[in-house]
């Protein structure tokens, strides 16, 4: 049996019918450089969505590569709780420096940082006197992990419903998505509406209303969906007024991915001052995608309330392998990649407005493609709304793409690409060819199932995120 059968037997696939893999089983990836992966058949495939948005520059990146060989053969890893090391220091400080959030606290996944936050907010409350604030704001399409915790303020039915009896369901708010605007309303309107909702509710509910946690710019798992800069200072203005925190949800936007280092850095309140979030969320391109590490930051004023003379009043959540030194020199590599510039003075922000702009002169096709319905840009995320009604569509093109040499996995009926950051124009040009070749095979396959009663087992979607 080659790689793929076996682990078809014996892996447990994430987000996955296992079932569907008797007849697709999952492709064994063995090798990698820059932004490809290599089977063991020696097929390259283009990972266009950075290995679930992780990665940031390429597979086998040296400078990652090199600090954690380094670390290696000086520290594999220690406890934090009672010791400290060189790394992880280093990493709060820098972090402090570019968020203005002073604090942070360490886990190893983005769903534990959304559970870190949560919980800190509410025992912050707690803590002043206020126990009755704990309960939590979400937004309509929210995604922010699969904990129990993390869940209960996600709203992607198809991961919650099974779960939904173990589950304390935040609120769920209207979303600035303009998509989502009632017909004939445009999409400043709709964003007023939200934030007059988001009012409303705070009017009625902040005394029991721990924190708002939402994905500042990009709703990655509603499927892209893109909102304006405006309502975060909205956010900023409402959350400060009736004393509840914001949480900043950057596990998949920090790092440059929405065009600035930190996307809720985009939003510049009256002081024309980027606006600052009570906690920020962080994880996958935290590390450059290479190794598993989250981080929550925090502020003074939530980190005093915690200060204190008994052990029940400090924040005794932890994880074993909190603030990892390998990982931690990791995400040092990272920052020091977003500091580093060429010798005409431009750092890797600017070289992806570059880059973004060629894409999107390449994409001219796609974005023109007559069963394009709605497309988006920000930063390194593309998505393209395919006007297709059958619900396998996500599974076939994912599997159509695979055969280019392309790891796509439309979420619904949204075609994303949400590429590492090094793409050359030659794999742009892969990445765009090969999508509108999957669009030509795929839909009319679609259109041919679309309205047919019966579907086969196999032909219900998988669970395409
Ligand atoms: C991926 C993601 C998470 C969860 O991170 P995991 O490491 O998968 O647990 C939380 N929030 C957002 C916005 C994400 O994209």
């Amino acid at each position: 049996m080659n790689w793929s059968e076996r682990s078809r037997h014996a892996v447990w696939h994430p987000c996955t019918q296992m079932k569907v893999h008797e007849q697709f089983p999952p492709r064994a990836i063995v090798a990698a450089e820059g932004p490809w992966l290599i089977d063991d058949q020696g097929h390259r495939i283009l990972d266009a969505v950075s290995s679930w948005w992780v990665n940031l520059f390429g597979h086998n990146f040296a400078p990652i590569r090199e600090a954690i060989t380094d670390q290696l053969h000086r520290l594999d890893h220690t406890m934090l709780a009672g010791l400290t090391h060189p790394p992880v220091v280093e990493l709060s400080e820098r972090l402090a420096a570019l968020t203005g959030l002073g604090h942070a606290f360490y886990a190893s996944d983005g769903a534990s940082a959304t559970e870190i936050a949560l919980k800190m907010s509410a025992h912050s409350w707690r803590n002043q006197g206020r126990p009755g604030k704990h309960r939590f704001i979400g937004l309509q399409g929210g995604y922010h992990g699969e904990t129990a915790g993390a869940l209960s303020v996600t709203d992607i039915p198809l991961f919650r419903e099974a779960y939904a009896p173990l589950l304390r369901l935040s609120a769920t708010l209207p979303s600035p998505d303009p998509r989502r605007a009632a017909p004939g309303v445009l999409a400043a309107e709709h964003l007023q509406h939200c934030v007059a909702a988001l009012e409303a509710y705070l009017v009625e509910h902040h005394a029991h209303t721990a924190a708002f946690i939402m994905e500042p710019l990009v709703q990655g798992a509603a499927g892209m969906a893109m909102h304006d800069a405006a309502y975060l200072v909205a956010v900023r203005e409402l959350c400060t007024r009736f004393n509840v925190h914001w949480i900043a949800d950057e596990i998949a936007v920090g790092f440059g991915r929405t065009g600035t280092l930190f996307a809720h850095q985009q939003a510049l309140g009256a002081d024309g001052q980027p606006v600052r979030p009570d906690f920020i969320c962080l994880s996958k391109g935290l590390t450059g995608g290479v190794l598993p590490l989250s981080c929550v930051l925090t502020t003074d004023a939530v980190y005093d309330a915690f200060w204190h003379d008994h052990t029940t009043h400090g924040f005794l959540h932890s994880h074993s392998y909190t603030g990892n030194p390998l990982a931690c020199r990791a995400a040092l590599a990272v920052l020091d990649t977003f500091e580093a510039r060429d010798t005409q003075g431009l750092g890797v922000l600017d070289h992806n407005r570059v880059a973004a702009a060629r894409f999107n002169a390449l994409a001219e096709p796609l974005t023109r493609h007559p069963r394009v319905k709605a497309h988006r840009h920000l930063g390194m995320v593309w998505a393209w709304d395919i006007d297709v009604g059958e619900p396998t569509f996500a599974a076939r093109f994912h599997r159509a793409a695979m055969d280019e040499g392309l790891l796509l996995r439309p979420i619904g009926h949204t075609l994303y690409a949400m590429p590492p950051y090094v793409l050359t124009e030659a794999d742009q040009r892969h990445l765009i060819d090969g999508c509108l070749r999957v669009l030509d095979r795929v839909l009319p396959e679609c259109d041919a199932l679309a309205g047919s009663p019966v579907a086969t087992p196999t032909d219900r979607p998988l669970n395409m995120a």
